[in-house]
């Protein structure tokens, strides 16, 4: 019989002496630690070893085969290593703890700057210099007309806000091309929200680090794999309930069995807990279920492409793309990986609705596309790709999109909510706890952090 199939048979025991007797059930490694943590992300994996270094008993139970979450450094492939989770440190300051942690290790960065862009025209003319102060002229409008009235209330999309402000029913076909690449290219990449759902009060609520935007040539693992060192991590465990009712301590159910600890710090992504797969019994406080339908969870897809040359300057970091009439949103953002890898690779971003749609596309027809795509930004015709890696966060059933935004009706409080501790007992971290780094490895990082904090000062109190 499969453990899956006895913990069913068990369900009419009562709930403690069914699930600690499966605690000890026969498999060889213990299913009991002081503090089980949920999720080997940056989250779960810095919550962990902040407490095994404090002397407590961890376990850390993950549903893939593999650490690191929403950071997935890829090598199987035939270019060179490519994060298709997180790519970057955003401001990779002294202040930036994962900028430390890199330094601690001696991990290989690489600096790449928005300035080294280039605009291509998505209806196959080349942009002249009136267009080019066009463009210049509306994103500054855009952006105005978000900082000066953004705060001001009643809540609305920022799709809402823009389009009354700049009177886009009024404006030439140019000029709504160019207030939608503004939308999407500035915004939507940056918080993979749709500019129908960003909160216009609250989508840029939060703070960021100063400093460089750096990429790792050898992949964001190698921060993950040192953080992973040493700790009991059992891979391929896949929670489906988290009983936190009784007197004492939590039961967690898994499909290798069930654990059991004395606290238990979740670090699913936003997108899981709106999934409701992984039950809590009792049922969660009313606050914590509001926060979690609230608050957003967006889409950022990359497509890696490895050409067999590199057909675009390779001095350029970013090729932006101005998507023509009908097509808002396809293809916006490129960034080349020929600077710091030296090797013919373009990574294509597509967010928000349209990067939530073609994941049902196959991936010919997400290539065909991109190659379409280029063809037209550089004139004339590209080469097929020799390989391609094609990533779909929303329907990877263990993120269910990419990172948490402040969608319209919902408020910064919410995070505090989803942060907050049930029970004394069921701890929560992940990039959406976080109500000043939401949405990033170090903002993850540091929940991890905080709700480990947490347990070592109730453990004092004690
Ligand atoms: C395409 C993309 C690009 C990004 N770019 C950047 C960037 O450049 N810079 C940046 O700072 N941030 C970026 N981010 C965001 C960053 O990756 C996340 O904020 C961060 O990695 C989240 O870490 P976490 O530990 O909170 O969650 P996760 O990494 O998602 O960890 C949660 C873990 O829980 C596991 N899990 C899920 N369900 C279950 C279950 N039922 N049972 C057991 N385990 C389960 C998951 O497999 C996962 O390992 C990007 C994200 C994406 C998707």
């Amino acid at each position: 019989m499969k453990r899956r199939t006895i913990l069913k048979a068990g369900a009419g025991l009562s709930p403690l002496l069914s699930l600690s007797a499966l605690a000890a059930f026969p498999g060889g490694q213990k299913k009991s630690a002081q503090v089980l943590v949920i999720g080997a992300g940056i989250a779960g994996l810095a919550a962990a070893k902040q407490l095994r270094d404090a002397g407590i008993d961890v376990i850390v139970l993950e549903a893939r085969d593999r650490t690191g979450g929403r950071i997935h450094t890829y090598a199987n492939w035939r270019g060179p290593a490519l994060d298709i989770g997180a790519s970057w440190i955003h401001g990779a300051g002294p202040a930036n703890p994962i900028a430390k942690l890199a330094r601690k290790i001696g991990a290989r960065t690489v600096t790449t700057e928005y300035e080294k862009a280039e605009l291509y025209n998505g209806d196959g003319s080349a942009l002249n210099s009136r267009d080019e102060k066009k463009i210049d002229s509306i994103r500054k409008e855009v952006n105005q007309a978000i900082a000066e009235q953004s705060r001001r209330g009643p809540d609305s999309s920022l799709r809402k806000l823009v389009y009354a402000e700049t009177d886009y029913e009024t404006r030439s076909a140019l000029e709504q091309r160019i207030i939608d690449f503004t939308l999407n290219s500035n915004f939507e990449h940056d918080y993979s929200g749709s500019a129908d759902q960003l909160s216009r009060l609250w989508f840029d609520d939060g703070s960021s680090y100063t400093g460089d935007e750096v990429l790792f040539p050898d992949g964001y693992r190698v921060i993950t794999n040192a953080l992973a060192e040493d700790l009991d991590i059992r891979l391929r465990h896949e929670v489906t309930a988290i009983h936190y009712g009784e007197k004492e301590g939590v039961s967690i159910e898994t499909t290798q069995g069930v654990f059991t600890a004395s606290s238990v710090i979740v670090t699913l992504p936003l997108g899981v807990l709106k999934a409701g797969n992984v039950q809590f019994t009792p049922a969660l406080p009313l606050q914590k279920q509001a926060a979690i339908g609230q608050l957003g969870f967006g889409v950022l897809n990359k497509c890696c492409l490895l050409f067999p040359e590199t057909f675009w300057n390779k001095n350029l970091d970013w090729l932006n793309h101005l998507p023509r009439t009908g097509h808002a949103g396809e293809w916006v953002e490129w960034v080349s990986f020929a600077r710091p890898t030296g090797k013919p690779v373009l990574m294509g971003f597509n967010a928000a609705e349209f990067g939530s749609r073609i994941e049902a596309w196959s991936d010919e027809k997400i290539i065909r596309s991109a190659v379409s795509t280029l063809s037209t930004m550089f004139g004339k015709p590209i080469a097929m790709p020799l390989d391609a890696v094609i990533t779909r966060w929303n329907s990877d059933p263990f993120a269910r999109g990419s990172y948490s935004f402040n969608a319209v009706g919902s408020t910064p409080a919410q995070r505090d909510d989803l942060a907050r501790n049930v029970a004394g007992k069921v701890f929560f971290a992940g990039e959406a706890t976080e109500k000043k780094y939401y949405q990033t490895v170090h903002g993850a990082y540091q929940s991890g952090l905080r709700a480990a904090g947490e347990i070592l000062k109730q453990k004092i109190r004690r």
